[in-house]
Protein backbone atom coordinates (compact mmCIF):
# COMPACT_ATOMS: atom_id res chain seq x y z
CA UNK A 1 0.00 0.00 0.00
CA UNK A 2 1.27 3.32 -0.78
CA UNK A 3 2.02 5.01 2.71
CA UNK A 4 2.85 9.03 2.73
CA UNK A 5 6.02 8.95 1.25
CA UNK A 6 4.30 7.84 -2.23
CA UNK A 7 1.21 9.40 -2.45
CA UNK A 8 3.41 12.57 -1.77
CA UNK A 9 5.60 11.74 -4.85
CA UNK A 10 2.32 10.83 -6.95
CA UNK A 11 1.13 14.77 -5.51
CA UNK A 12 4.30 16.30 -6.85
CA UNK A 13 4.90 14.39 -9.82
CA UNK A 14 1.15 14.71 -11.49
CA UNK A 15 0.64 18.34 -9.78
CA UNK A 16 2.05 20.40 -12.39
CA UNK A 17 -0.09 18.34 -15.29
CA UNK A 18 -3.26 18.78 -13.16
CA UNK A 19 -3.34 22.07 -11.81
CA UNK A 20 -5.04 24.66 -14.19
CA UNK A 21 -6.69 21.84 -16.22
CA UNK A 22 -10.56 21.93 -16.44
CA UNK A 23 -11.89 18.89 -17.01
CA UNK A 24 -14.09 18.46 -19.98
CA UNK A 25 -15.28 14.75 -19.66
CA UNK A 26 -15.52 12.26 -16.80
CA UNK A 27 -15.75 8.19 -17.29
CA UNK A 28 -16.69 6.22 -14.81
CA UNK A 29 -16.11 2.49 -15.40
CA UNK A 30 -16.50 1.04 -11.95
CA UNK A 31 -19.44 2.76 -10.07
CA UNK A 32 -18.82 1.95 -6.49
CA UNK A 33 -15.30 4.29 -7.32
CA UNK A 34 -17.29 7.18 -6.43
CA UNK A 35 -18.01 6.61 -2.88
CA UNK A 36 -20.76 9.11 -1.90
CA UNK A 37 -22.69 9.59 -4.98
CA UNK A 38 -23.93 7.64 -8.06
CA UNK A 39 -21.61 8.11 -11.18
CA UNK A 40 -24.24 9.91 -13.14
CA UNK A 41 -24.31 13.12 -10.63
CA UNK A 42 -20.17 13.09 -9.90
CA UNK A 43 -19.71 13.10 -13.87
CA UNK A 44 -22.76 16.07 -13.82
CA UNK A 45 -20.90 18.10 -11.05
CA UNK A 46 -16.99 17.62 -12.58
CA UNK A 47 -17.83 18.21 -16.13
CA UNK A 48 -16.59 22.39 -16.67
CA UNK A 49 -14.52 22.53 -13.08
CA UNK A 50 -11.02 23.71 -13.01
CA UNK A 51 -8.28 21.96 -10.81
CA UNK A 52 -6.56 24.85 -8.96
CA UNK A 53 -4.46 22.50 -6.13
CA UNK A 54 -3.97 19.30 -5.92
CA UNK A 55 -2.88 18.37 -2.02
CA UNK A 56 -1.90 15.56 0.61
CA UNK A 57 -3.18 15.02 4.10
CA UNK A 58 -1.63 11.60 5.05
CA UNK A 59 -2.71 8.89 2.83
CA UNK A 60 -5.36 11.74 1.02
CA UNK A 61 -4.94 13.63 -2.14
CA UNK A 62 -7.40 16.60 -2.63
CA UNK A 63 -8.15 18.22 -5.79
CA UNK A 64 -9.35 21.39 -5.58
CA UNK A 65 -11.41 23.10 -7.84
CA UNK A 66 -12.29 26.82 -8.89
CA UNK A 67 -15.70 26.70 -7.56
CA UNK A 68 -14.21 26.14 -3.85
CA UNK A 69 -15.81 21.86 -4.51
CA UNK A 70 -13.11 19.27 -3.61
CA UNK A 71 -12.60 15.71 -4.69
CA UNK A 72 -10.65 13.17 -2.12
CA UNK A 73 -9.06 9.98 -3.44
CA UNK A 74 -7.44 7.19 -2.14
CA UNK A 75 -5.51 4.91 -3.63
CA UNK A 76 -5.61 2.04 -0.67
CA UNK A 77 -3.87 -1.14 -1.64
CA UNK A 78 -3.17 -0.45 -5.52
CA UNK A 79 -4.80 2.61 -7.09
CA UNK A 80 -2.04 4.37 -9.00
CA UNK A 81 -3.06 7.56 -10.76
CA UNK A 82 -0.71 8.60 -13.71
CA UNK A 83 -1.46 11.38 -16.87
CA UNK A 84 -1.66 9.96 -19.87
CA UNK A 85 -2.22 10.62 -23.82
CA UNK A 86 -5.36 9.49 -25.08
CA UNK A 87 -3.41 7.22 -27.73
CA UNK A 88 -2.32 5.37 -24.74
CA UNK A 89 -4.22 2.15 -24.51
CA UNK A 90 -5.98 1.92 -21.41
CA UNK A 91 -4.58 -0.54 -18.52
CA UNK A 92 -6.58 -3.26 -17.03
CA UNK A 93 -8.55 -1.84 -14.57
CA UNK A 94 -9.01 1.86 -15.68
CA UNK A 95 -11.54 3.00 -13.00
CA UNK A 96 -11.98 6.22 -13.52
CA UNK A 97 -10.55 8.93 -16.33
CA UNK A 98 -10.81 12.36 -16.03
CA UNK A 99 -10.07 13.95 -19.57
CA UNK A 100 -8.36 17.55 -19.30
CA UNK A 101 -8.17 20.44 -21.28
CA UNK A 102 -4.82 19.90 -22.16
CA UNK A 103 -5.69 16.96 -23.72
CA UNK A 104 -4.29 14.69 -21.69
CA UNK A 105 -6.06 12.03 -18.73
CA UNK A 106 -5.85 11.93 -15.59
CA UNK A 107 -6.31 7.58 -15.59
CA UNK A 108 -7.12 6.14 -11.88
CA UNK A 109 -6.01 2.19 -12.33
CA UNK A 110 -6.90 -0.11 -9.28
CA UNK A 111 -6.80 -3.45 -9.59
CA UNK A 112 -8.33 -4.53 -6.38
CA UNK A 113 -10.80 -1.67 -6.55
CA UNK A 114 -10.74 -0.18 -2.41
CA UNK A 115 -10.04 2.96 -3.97
CA UNK A 116 -12.12 5.96 -3.38
CA UNK A 117 -13.31 9.30 -4.72
CA UNK A 118 -15.29 11.26 -2.53
CA UNK A 119 -17.43 14.81 -3.71
CA UNK A 120 -17.71 17.73 -1.65
CA UNK A 121 -19.52 20.97 -2.49
CA UNK A 122 -18.10 24.27 -1.09
CA UNK A 123 -18.19 24.09 2.60
CA UNK A 124 -19.66 20.65 2.78
CA UNK A 125 -18.28 18.79 5.88
CA UNK A 126 -15.78 16.14 4.46
CA UNK A 127 -16.86 12.60 5.46
CA UNK A 128 -13.69 10.82 3.30
CA UNK A 129 -12.17 9.75 6.79
CA UNK A 130 -9.63 12.62 6.37
CA UNK A 131 -11.25 14.66 8.89
CA UNK A 132 -10.39 12.28 11.81
CA UNK A 133 -6.86 12.25 10.71
CA UNK A 134 -4.08 12.73 13.68
CA UNK A 135 -1.26 15.24 12.74
CA UNK A 136 1.08 14.73 10.05
CA UNK A 137 4.54 13.76 10.87
CA UNK A 138 6.64 17.04 11.10
CA UNK A 139 4.18 18.34 13.56
CA UNK A 140 4.97 15.06 16.04
CA UNK A 141 5.72 16.61 19.24
CA UNK A 142 6.81 14.72 22.87
CA UNK A 143 3.97 16.10 24.71
CA UNK A 144 1.73 14.57 22.16
CA UNK A 145 3.49 11.46 21.65
CA UNK A 146 3.12 11.30 26.37
CA UNK A 147 -0.73 11.31 25.74
CA UNK A 148 -1.35 9.53 22.54
CA UNK A 149 1.01 6.68 22.53
CA UNK A 150 2.87 6.50 26.17
CA UNK A 151 -0.96 6.47 27.75
CA UNK A 152 -1.77 3.13 25.94
CA UNK A 153 -0.93 -0.54 26.46
CA UNK A 154 -1.30 -1.22 22.33
CA UNK A 155 2.16 -2.47 20.63
CA UNK A 156 4.20 0.45 19.46
CA UNK A 157 3.93 -1.05 15.60
CA UNK A 158 0.27 -1.00 16.04
CA UNK A 159 -0.31 2.86 17.22
CA UNK A 160 2.28 3.87 14.47
CA UNK A 161 -0.04 2.44 12.30
CA UNK A 162 -3.40 4.23 13.43
CA UNK A 163 -3.99 7.15 10.98
CA UNK A 164 -5.49 9.09 14.26
CA UNK A 165 -2.61 9.16 15.71
CA UNK A 166 -0.30 10.16 13.32
CA UNK A 167 -1.04 10.36 9.85
CA UNK A 168 0.79 8.74 6.83
CA UNK A 169 2.37 5.92 8.24
CA UNK A 170 2.03 2.38 6.95
CA UNK A 171 3.44 -0.96 7.91
CA UNK A 172 7.14 0.08 6.35
CA UNK A 173 7.75 2.90 7.66
CA UNK A 174 6.57 2.26 11.08
CA UNK A 175 8.98 -0.86 10.78
CA UNK A 176 11.39 1.43 9.50
CA UNK A 177 10.50 4.70 12.49
CA UNK A 178 11.41 1.60 15.08
CA UNK A 179 14.54 0.54 14.50
CA UNK A 180 15.88 3.95 14.15
CA UNK A 181 14.86 4.82 17.48
CA UNK A 182 16.25 1.52 18.40
CA UNK A 183 12.93 0.68 20.08
CA UNK A 184 11.00 -3.14 19.09
CA UNK A 185 7.63 -2.65 17.36
CA UNK A 186 6.42 -5.16 19.77
CA UNK A 187 6.77 -2.71 22.86
CA UNK A 188 3.64 -1.49 24.13
CA UNK A 189 3.14 2.25 23.79
CA UNK A 190 3.14 2.29 28.10
CA UNK A 191 6.77 0.66 28.74
CA UNK A 192 7.96 3.30 26.54
CA UNK A 193 11.23 5.87 28.27
CA UNK A 194 10.72 9.55 27.87
CA UNK A 195 14.32 9.17 26.16
CA UNK A 196 12.69 6.48 23.75
CA UNK A 197 9.81 9.17 23.13
CA UNK A 198 12.24 11.82 22.10
CA UNK A 199 13.74 9.43 19.77
CA UNK A 200 10.22 8.30 18.28
CA UNK A 201 9.70 12.03 17.88
CA UNK A 202 12.98 12.66 16.02
CA UNK A 203 12.51 9.76 13.95
CA UNK A 204 9.05 9.87 12.94
CA UNK A 205 9.65 13.49 11.02
CA UNK A 206 12.86 12.32 9.68
CA UNK A 207 11.90 9.12 8.15
CA UNK A 208 9.22 10.24 6.95
CA UNK A 209 10.78 13.35 5.01
CA UNK A 210 13.68 11.14 4.06
CA UNK A 211 12.04 8.84 2.35
CA UNK A 212 10.31 11.65 0.40
CA UNK A 213 13.69 12.94 -0.80
CA UNK A 214 14.58 9.22 -1.71
CA UNK A 215 11.29 8.51 -3.96
CA UNK A 216 11.83 11.76 -5.88
CA UNK A 217 11.36 10.81 -9.24
CA UNK A 218 11.07 12.64 -12.79
CA UNK A 219 7.60 12.62 -14.49
CA UNK A 220 9.48 10.30 -17.34
CA UNK A 221 10.14 7.69 -14.88
CA UNK A 222 6.82 7.34 -13.34
CA UNK A 223 5.03 7.30 -16.58
CA UNK A 224 7.11 4.71 -17.67
CA UNK A 225 6.39 2.48 -14.75
CA UNK A 226 2.50 3.53 -15.04
CA UNK A 227 2.86 5.48 -11.79
CA UNK A 228 3.95 2.21 -9.74
CA UNK A 229 7.25 3.30 -9.18
CA UNK A 230 7.58 5.49 -6.30
CA UNK A 231 9.87 3.52 -4.06
CA UNK A 232 13.15 3.56 -3.35
CA UNK A 233 13.54 -0.37 -1.54
CA UNK A 234 16.97 -0.15 -1.49
CA UNK A 235 17.00 2.35 1.72
CA UNK A 236 15.04 0.29 4.04
CA UNK A 237 16.84 -0.70 6.34
CA UNK A 238 14.60 -3.77 7.80
CA UNK A 239 10.82 -3.74 5.81
CA UNK A 240 11.04 -6.72 3.73
CA UNK A 241 14.63 -8.21 5.20
CA UNK A 242 13.67 -10.70 7.75
CA UNK A 243 16.34 -13.56 7.80
CA UNK A 244 19.08 -10.69 6.14
CA UNK A 245 21.99 -9.33 8.54
CA UNK A 246 21.00 -6.11 10.21
CA UNK A 247 22.95 -3.25 8.49
CA UNK A 248 24.37 -1.78 11.99
CA UNK A 249 25.31 -5.86 13.87
CA UNK A 250 25.31 -8.02 11.42
CA UNK A 251 22.75 -10.38 13.62
CA UNK A 252 19.95 -12.09 11.37
CA UNK A 253 16.72 -9.52 11.44
CA UNK A 254 13.50 -11.22 12.97
CA UNK A 255 10.39 -11.41 11.11
CA UNK A 256 7.09 -11.39 13.46
CA UNK A 257 3.35 -10.85 13.56
CA UNK A 258 1.97 -7.77 15.12
CA UNK A 259 -1.75 -7.29 14.73
CA UNK A 260 -1.90 -9.06 11.72
CA UNK A 261 0.80 -7.46 10.14
CA UNK A 262 4.12 -8.45 9.18
CA UNK A 263 6.66 -6.63 11.02
CA UNK A 264 10.65 -6.65 10.88
CA UNK A 265 13.20 -5.92 13.60
CA UNK A 266 16.54 -6.29 14.85
CA UNK A 267 16.71 -8.15 18.21
CA UNK A 268 20.39 -7.16 18.94
CA UNK A 269 19.50 -3.42 18.18
CA UNK A 270 16.14 -3.12 18.92
CA UNK A 271 15.12 -2.98 22.88
ZN1 LIG B 1 21.15 -4.95 14.64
Amino acid sequence: MPELPEVETVRTVLKPLVVGQTVTKVTVNLPKVVANMTPALFIQKMVGQTIINFSRRGKFLTLHLKSGDFVVLHLRMTGTLTVENPITPYEKHTNLILELSSGQELRFVDSRGFGHWWYFAAGESDTSGQENLGIEPPMVTLDYLQKKIATRSTALKTLLLDQHIVAGIGNIYADEICYRSKIRPTRRGNSLTTAELKKLCEQIPAVIKEFIQFHHVPFSVYAASKGTSYRNDANLAVYGRAGLPCQNCGQSLVGTRIAQRSSVYCAHCQK
